[in-house]
């Protein structure tokens, strides 16, 4: 009896401590989940959709040094993301290197291109498509950055025009005027703007347009008409 009785107090007490344990345990993953629900439940991110134009066999236009307006608009288009990323904005490439988005080159490779960087906007679904592009004309003094902004969609011409003043105030001999721009690119995206960041053309602002701290500048500038139109902080 008295075996029993011990026995019983040492079952006891197993049944205590497998009790203070199973619980105990039971408690804090209860807490974790609590707490990993709250903090892992992400908030709805303001996304843009940063878009380099050209790619591959089409260059774009071409510059008095050779230079290839594909070349530039990915590494704006890429300085920009990083300025948007540290901000907490969520940021998609429709392209991250010099290629274009054709697939095999074959007839029909610029509309298959430019419906493969739809498809990348429509699965993005993005508050904003920012395309970058330099621009061309047989006028070589032609100059300046000018933003060009999706018809028929208030939010992107008013962004637009924020934009444009924007450069106009920081970078200098920048147009003065933003214009309505009937582009594909733009045609698919919930609101867009299309930057034409300088005449390649050019050969002053070309100079200028190959240089790191003036593609900084470029990126910046569009970083700050965003930020400040869509009022962004830092997060
Ligand atoms: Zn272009």
């Amino acid at each position: 009896m008295i075996v029993v009785v011990k026995n019983l107090k040492i079952v006891l007490c197993y049944l205590l401590i497998f009790t203070v344990l199973f619980c105990g345990n039971a408690y804090m993953a209860y807490l974790n989940n609590n707490t990993q629900a709250s903090s892992s439940t992400p908030l709805p991110r303001f996304s843009v959709v940063i878009d380099a134009g050209h790619g591959g066999v089409d260059s774009g236009c071409v510059g008095s040094k050779g230079v290839y307006e594909r070349d530039i608009n990915l590494s704006i288009a890429q300085k920009l993301g990083n300025m948007l990323n540290t901000l907490g904005v969520k940021v998609t490439y429709t392209r991250t290197n010099a290629d274009g988005l054709y697939g095999t080159f074959a007839s029909g490779h610029k509309m298959r291109d430019m419906r493969a960087r739809e498809a990348i906007i429509k699965k993005a679904n993005p508050n904003l498509v920012v395309s970058i592009h330099l621009n061309s004309y047989t006028n070589t003094a032609a100059h300046g950055a000018q933003v060009f902004y999706k018809l028929n969609s208030d939010i992107s011409r008013e962004l637009g025009q924020e934009l444009q003043e924007m450069f106009v105030e920081q970078v200098e001999g920048s147009r003065k005027e933003c214009s309505p721009g009937d582009f594909y690119i733009l045609n698919c995206s919930p609101a867009g703007i299309l930057v034409e960041c300088g005449f390649l053309s050019n050969p002053d602002e070309e100079a200028k347009l190959i240089t790191d701290s003036y593609q900084e500048k470029i990126a910046y500038t569009i970083m700050c008409g965003i930020v400040e139109y869509f009022g962004l902080s830092e997060s």
